[in-house]
């Protein structure tokens, strides 16, 4: 078992939705910090978060690793580096904000809260949009000011210097789920929007979901030699499937429809729509040869995502669109 790098605290805390503090076990032993291991529990309002969590230092830790965008992380459902997949990524963001300038708005002021290597800004930034980010990974500040040459806060959220009501738009990509205090987070955020104005909130949802729950019932039944070592990985089967990764407890919400939709509306903003969808994995969508394998998982990767975006299932992955 390889030694955590820093010194490892936990805190108890209770549900950082309701504030109950009746958490039942939902799955032990989730994730790891060199040998200290962490659990999901579930409160009876619905929310899975772990608990005891890393405290805020060890939490400041993590994110402070210079791989956490490289080698950690990241390499979830991507194989390759996120840095080196800069072009592709300005490619696909050039889309995403077309797609939200034909649904929300007109091209205006924009905050990206975790900007990370700042692509979505960039991409923004061509097309018309004044961008602004925060983001409190260092590699991923410096990356982005020296390579994007973007206006990037360093730091803390509640430290940013933007004054209130300044933006059209607002985006927190796959952010809420690392946050202490999701509500202080969200509250913060319509401060900094203008009257009538976007949130646009894009969360992970798989680990509280039945499609959880059922993989790790199958996962008995299927062999572990089909899903892959990747596979194992993203879809959370094992923590000690890689050091890092896989195993750090970088989320420490787990959030569904009803739990994210109850929690912007409690910060005072009106939800417009959510909608679910499926993460791609690389390794099968970006896989060379169709092999047999490979033709199965992408059927259903695909009939899942399609699935999702009707509203017949569930999201693995929930965007949200709520209005100041
Ligand atoms: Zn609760």
């Amino acid at each position: 078992m390889p030694q955590a790098p820093f010194v490892v605290r936990t805190e108890h805390v209770p549900c950082p939705l309701c504030a109950l503090d009746r958490p039942k076990p939902y799955r032990s032993r989730m994730y790891r910090i060199g040998d200290t291991r962490f659990d999901l529990v579930r409160c009876p309002c619905g929310f899975v978060y772990v608990n005891p969590r890393p405290d805020g230092e060890t939490l400041g830790k993590m994110y402070d690793d210079a791989d956490y965008y490289t080698d950690g992380y990241n390499l979830g459902v991507e194989t390759e580096n996120y840095f080196a997949r800069k072009d592709e990524l300005l490619a696909h963001y050039d889309g995403v904000v077309a797609e939200l300038e034909r649904t929300l708005c007109e091209p205006g002021d924009l905050l990206e809260l975790g900007s990370a290597g700042g692509f979505f800004l960039a991409a923004a930034r061509k097309r018309g949009w004044r961008v602004k980010g925060i983001e409190i990974s260092p590699p991923a500040v410096e990356y982005s000011r020296r390579e994007m040459q973007l206006d990037i806060h360093s730091g803390d959220l509640f430290e940013a210097p933007f004054p209130e009501k300044s933006f059209d738009l607002v985006v927190a990509d796959n952010v809420l789920e690392h946050t202490t205090n999701p509500e202080k987070v969200l509250v913060k955020l319509r401060s900094l929007l203008k009257p009538g104005g976007h949130l646009l909130v894009i969360v992970p949802s798989y680990v509280n979901s039945p499609f959880f729950r059922l993989i790790l019932f199958v996962q008995r039944v299927v062999p572990r030699r089909f899903l892959g070592p990747q596979l194992v990985k993203i879809l959370k089967l094992d923590p000690d499937a890689d050091p890092k990764g896989g195993g750090y407890p970088y989320h420490i919400l787990e959030f569904d429809r009803p739990t994210l939709t109850a929690l912007v509306e409690r910060a005072g903003l009106k939800v417009e729509r959510v909608e679910g969808s499926v993460p791609l994995p690389a390794e099968v969508f970006k896989a060379r040869s169709t092999t047999l394998r490979v033709f199965l998982l992408r059927t259903i990767f695909k009939t899942l995502d399609l699935g999702m975006r009707l509203g017949v299932l569930p999201g693995a992955r929930l965007t949200l669109v709520a209005r100041a």
